[in-house]
């Protein structure tokens, strides 16, 4: 048996946090399964990372911004081995290079290519709990690279997938998915069981109980997830290829506040304008969400988008650089925005979904500017103060 058990910042805020964590993981040994931990950086540790690099520039080096990062995680795992260590059980500790992981050369928001199990296997063969680095990655450039924002997730996952792992034991703050996040929605349901493809939308869409890419990675490799609690015993939430459960018509109510829009206007109206505009940011590895085009009254094409809040000022660097190449007229932007989603397999099957979600946004006065949807969700870009508000009023229509 061979568990893969991965704790967040939250889980290893403090010295007394990682003990508990140690203990579970020393239990889960007992219980006769070999152990591999995955660990994200203490507590606040990454955000004020980043608090530190933007007080010398507003955009650092992306290669430095990951050296930096990556030294929360390695704080944590040696941590946790001491501790191991000194409650008299063999562990050890290891970083990217060392077990190595390969990922893609995008610093930032790089992806997992190849993991070399030989160590870890080495380490669990001479008993030992192995505590891997969660969000870190090595190129081909020798350089270090993480994984985005939450991506100790991902690590885990890939690890159980290399592994052949048993279970993946994500262990958080909150003891399972719920319909909505459980902060901003205090009598959203926790589930039982979410099947990988609703769990993926809800993930991409804004539950950040998951990095979505973890969920991809699940999905192929066919690695069951068990989402639960570091704090309690309660049972937590299987994510799975199929569940027992009868299928809800919804079943969850998402937000992402992480978004910018940005709209170019006065393109040519001929086939290679957007293809050009779309190229460049694609090329500039600039992963754009939500977007519609229009035709304006002077017959110019205008173009709307979104990007992650972090990648705006770096996409309106890069249009503006090359605006008369793309033939851009007016360029403008807004950072005070986020996604709502309504999500749930129900909806391809049900109509009137849309209908009852835009009636609930109505109700208190709330816009939505661009939409998309999916047989499975349905997304609205409105103004981010608004957004909780929005959340807890489409829970209570959907599910009170
Ligand atoms: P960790 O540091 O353990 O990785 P995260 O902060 O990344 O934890 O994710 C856990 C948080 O996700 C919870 O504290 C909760 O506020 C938030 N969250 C958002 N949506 C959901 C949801 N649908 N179900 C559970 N938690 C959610
Ligand atoms: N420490 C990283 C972050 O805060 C990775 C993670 O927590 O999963 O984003
Ligand atoms: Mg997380």
């Amino acid at each position: 048996m061979l568990t893969v058990m991965k704790f967040g910042g939250s889980s290893v805020a403090d010295l007394e946090h990682i003990r508990n964590v140690a203990n579970r993981c020393i239990a889960k040994q007992r219980e006769g399964s070999q152990v591999v931990v995955v660990l994200s950086a203490m507590g606040k540790t990454t955000d004020n990372l980043i608090a530190t690099a933007k007080q010398i520039t507003e955009q650092p080096s992306r290669r430095e911004l990951d050296m930096l990062l990556t030294t929360g995680e390695q704080v944590s795992v040696s941590l946790m081995a001491m501790t191991l260590i000194s409650m008299g059980v063999s562990a050890v500790s290891l970083n990217a290079w060392q077990v190595p992981m390969h990922t893609t050369s995008n610093y930032q928001n790089a992806r997992f290519k190849r993991i070399d199990s030989e160590r870890i296997r080495k380490e669990l063969d001479a008993n030992k709990i192995v505590i891997v680095t969660g969000f870190q990655g090595i190129n081909k450039y020798e350089d270090i690279t993480t994984l985005g924002r939450g991506g100790s997730d991902t690590t885990a996952v890939a690890l159980a997938a290399e592994l052949h792992a048993d279970v993946c034991e994500i262990y958080t703050d909150v003891d399972g998915v719920y319909t909505a996040d459980p902060r901003v929605v205090p009598n959203a349901h926790k589930m039982t069981e979410i099947t990988y493809d609703e769990m993926l939308e809800m993930a991409s869409l804004g539950a950040k109980v998951l990095h979505s890419r973890c969920v991809e990675i699940a999905k192929k490799y066919g690695v069951e997830l068990l989402v639960c609690s570091s704090l309690n015993h309660n049972s937590g939430t299987i994510v799975r290829e199929k569940t027992k459960m009868e299928k809800m018509l919804i079943s969850g109510v998402a937000a992402d506040k992480n978004v910018a829009k940005i709209r170019v206007a006065g393109l040519g109206n001929e086939p290679n304008s957007t293809f050009r505009l779309l190229n460049l940011l694609d090329k500039n590895k600039l992963n754009i969400d939500v977007m519609i085009q229009s035709l304006g009254k002077d017959g110019t094409k205008s173009v709307s988008f979104t990007v992650t809040k972090s990648d705006m000022l770096r996409a309106l660097d890069l249009l503006n650089e090359n605006k008369d190449y793309l033939g851009i007229k007016k360029l403008d932007s807004d950072e005070n925005v986020a996604k709502v989603s309504v999500i749930g397999a129900g909806i391809r099957s049900h109509s009137g979904v849309a209908a009852k979600m835009f009636g609930a946004l109505a109700s208190i006065d709330v816009n939505t500017e661009m939409v998309t949807t999916s047989e499975i969700r349905i997304t609205a870009l409105i103004d981010e103060a608004y957004a909780d508000l929005a959340v807890r009023k489409l829970h209570e229509t959907f599910f009170d």
